[in-house]
């Protein structure tokens, strides 16, 4: 038995040891189509450098042939494709100031700045009646009149249910 022979039976068993475990982790060699193969999953790690064996034409090779642009498109076609003229951002014609405070805002549409301030005072409205009657916020049937500070009822408010807070009146909130 020569050296030639003995490298022969030891490349014939390395190769059925790859078949086998090729076939372990289920990437057959006859089974799977050289294209086909999505690179996901665990199935789609790269080869590593350190595998044994030569397989130069090897089934790990083909997983990473994934479809690819087979000409460059120029920097021009993508600006022109990118600045498209239904792409570019409308220009809005529906914008007017706010007439009561001055921002910026869309016509139609309640004033974002002014929305904010009556939900943070609404808020503080509710916590004073929290604090006053105490328990889950209920709707009763009567109305319900805000005096601020140094505002007294009116004779129409007699009975009517009265949430007295200890600030001044902000300007924007009419009597
Ligand atoms: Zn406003």
């Amino acid at each position: 038995m020569n050296i030639a022979s003995v490298v022969y039976r030891l490349r014939g068993a390395l190769l059925r040891i790859e078949e086998c475990l090729l076939q372990a982790a289920g990437l057959d060699r006859q089974l799977v189509p050289a294209l086909a193969v999505r690179g996901s999953g665990p199935m789609a790690q790269l080869p590593s450098e350190d595998q044994p064996g030569e397989h130069p034409s090897g089934l790990l090779d083909s997983i990473l042939w994934m479809a690819a642009p087979k000409k460059r498109r120029t920097i021009e076609v993508n600006r022109t494709r990118r600045r498209a003229n239904e792409k570019l951002i409308k220009v809005q014609t529906n914008i007017e100031p706010c007439p009561e405070c001055g921002h910026l805002k869309q016509k139609h549409i309640l004033c974002g700045f002014c929305y904010a301030k009556v939900c943070k005072e609404t808020t503080l409205i509710r916590q004073q009646i929290q604090s006053m009657e105490g328990g889950p916020l209920r709707a009763p049937a009567t109305e319900t009149v805000v005096l601020y500070q140094g505002e007294t009822p009116r004779q129409t408010d007699a009975d009517k249910r009265i949430v007295e807070l200890p600030r001044k009146r902000p300007a924007w909130f009419s009597s």
